[in-house]
């Protein structure tokens, strides 16, 4: 039997789109607020703010724009391709209410990483910042989308339209020339809707396309205002919008909360330190490397951060030791967790508010609302509290597969609806899951997932790499870094010239959190039968390799 949520099941609408579930339905906080009350979003660098009211009107004349101008229609993909902005989230929310998608990709991609993402989505219109338009540009025409169909997001630039120019091309249809938020038609159900396409490499292989559906955003918000405080009113938006984290717990749910996000769009620890001092921020959603720094960077000694009642972390393992630091560091603040991927539309486990201290916070949390979990070996086998196995999940969060690629999504939601996490996992007697290993190929630098498979591609490319493994090793700020086992093409030059080339290939090739730490020659790649390279060997040896060196 599944290990079951012992929380109360949400009540999930099934028939509505996100945009008139936050805007237009009873539990809107603008049907329930004072309109004075509403909060929104602030950019904390120039403090240009949006209300949720105004942002509301804005993503009605967006979307009037984008249909009525440019023809946007039902399952059309407009890229975003843009630090964290406050215009973000209404670009976001003004396509999916008209039924479009919406693919976020890291604003500091190169061209050829943006062109994978535009195609891989079959973007149609893609947004940007004029600091990322020769890119996007570049990208764009590879991807085959027009130059009249790239539209800035913020600021200016001759020859483009910006998002002030959408808005008022909307405006100038009045009242009665808005076109209507998306509505299903009969036999319809959101869960079918994809609202999101967000990139992940899942258990194996390149980066995939995750479908993510107007459902399991509303499901996820629904799971966690359940379990969050009515205290919690101010949200950090330092994650990027374009990872599942930020887009779910940063864009989405403060709507639903009422709370006010403050919006940075580049981080460094002095702007998010004076934010939080500023804005007297009490919950701060942060992932292991700027935790780290919380505890290790002598810029933090100098800001009074009493007002922090809580640090919440996600998207990568956080050790026992930095937990310690940070309870002795921080002794008034409670601790939690999440757990989840992509395609689980963020968590799958959740602290509860009861358990928001430091003697739980090496574990990521109980099962959130109407989701069930299963422990299992490698037979397939289910197993019982405290066993270790590979953790499955289940529940209206988890993702409608990935786009275009049938054979992966097969193999990762089984026939009854399970999601493999590739994760090894524990839950305990009281229902509190502990990750306790990663089984699947998937690196974690900074929280952001990397693709073995993808280095090795283009590793294989290189002219004196005869076979390549790439995977991750421990790095004490990033939490991991990619690294490369090559064996060398015959005859070709001195390890050492060879290693400093690889490096720099990379480096030209990918971007920075892709970049490899290491490159250690070998004599072959250890395979199985099938050709698939046994990654665990290879880890064990760099295990061993760091003990010994
Ligand atoms: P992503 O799809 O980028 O969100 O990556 C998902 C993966 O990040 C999971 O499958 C885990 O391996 C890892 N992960 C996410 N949250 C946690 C956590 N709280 N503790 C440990 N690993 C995590």
């Amino acid at each position: 039997m599944p290990f079951k949520s012992t929380q109360p099941d949400i009540n999930l609408p099934k028939t509505t789109t996100i945009w008139t579930w936050l805007f237009n339905s009873p539990s809107s906080p603008l049907n329930t607020t004072n309109p004075t009350n509403l909060a929104g979003y602030t950019n904390v660098h120039t403090t240009e703010r949006i209300s949720y009211q105004d942002v509301k009107t804005h993503t009605t004349h967006l979307s009037t724009a984008l249909v009525k101008n440019f023809d946007l229609r039902k399952g059309d993909t407009v890229a975003l391709f843009s630090p964290n902005t406050i215009w973000y989230p209404v670009a976001m929310l003004a396509v999916t209410r008209v039924a479009g998608i919406i693919s976020g990709a890291s604003p500091a991609y190169n061209v050829e990483e943006m062109t994978y993402a535009l195609k891989t989505a079959k973007a149609k219109f893609l947004m940007t910042v004029p600091g990322s338009l020769d890119v996007a540009l570049a990208a764009a025409e590879r991807a085959g989308i027009k130059r009249d169909r790239v539209f800035l997001l913020e600021g200016e630039k001759d020859g483009f339209v910006n998002m002030r120019g959408l808005l008022e091309m909307g405006r100038r249809y009045g009242e009665e020339g808005q076109v209507e938020a998306y509505e299903l038609c009969e036999g319809e159900r959101n869960k079918d809707l994809c609202a999101f396409l967000s990139f992940s490499s899942g258990t194996t292989g390149l980066p995939k396309a995750v479908m993510i559906s107007h459902q399991n955003v509303i499901a996820q918000c629904l799971q966690i205002q359940q379990i969050t405080p009515s205290t919690h009113k101010k949200v950090l938006a330092v994650l990027p919008s374009f990872h599942i984290t930020g887009l779910v717990h940063a864009l989405h749910l403060p709507i639903l909360l009422n709370a006010e996000v403050y919006m940075l769009s580049s981080f460094t620890m002095k702007s998010m330190l004076d934010t939080v001092v500023q804005y007297q921020i009490g919950e701060l959603l942060l992932v292991p490397p700027i935790l780290i720094r919380m505890v290790r960077d002598p810029i933090v000694q100098g800001y009074d951060l009493r007002c922090v009642k809580r640090f919440s972390s996600g998207a990568a393992p956080l050790s026992e030791e930095i937990l310690g630091l940070l309870e002795k560091r921080f002794p008034w603040t409670g601790f939690k967790q999440g757990y989840g991927m992509t395609e689980s539309c963020s968590c799958i486990t959740a602290h509860e508010p009861e358990r928001y201290a430091y003697k739980y916070a090496h574990k990521v949390g109980s099962i959130c609302a109407s989701t069930e979990v299963k422990i299992v070996d490698e037979d397939g086998k289910e197993l019982g509290v405290g066993e270790p196995g590979e953790l499955l999940a289940r529940g209206p969060q988890v993702v409608m597969g990935y786009l275009g690629n049938e054979e992966a999504t097969r193999r990762t939601f089984d026939s009854e609806g399970f999601l493999h996490t590739g994760d090894q996992a524990v839950v305990d007697g009281e229902g509190m899951v502990t990750i306790t290993d990663r089984i699947k190929e998937m690196i974690k630098v900074k929280g952001i997932g990397v693709a073995p498979a993808e280095l090795e591609d283009l590793l294989l490319g290189h002219e004196d790499v005869e076979d390549v493994a790439v995977l991750g090793v421990e790095d004490e700020y990033a939490g991991e870094k990619p690294k490369a086992f090559v064996v060398k093409k015959k005859g070709k030059g001195d390890d050492g010239v060879v290693g400093r080339d690889i490096l720099r290939y990379v480096r030209e090739k990918k971007v920075r959190h892709k970049w490899l730490v290491e490159v250690e020659f070998c004599e072959e790649i250890p395979k199985s039968a099938s050709g698939k390279i046994l990654r665990r060997l290879l880890r064990d040896k760099a295990r061993n390799g760091e003990r010994s060196g």
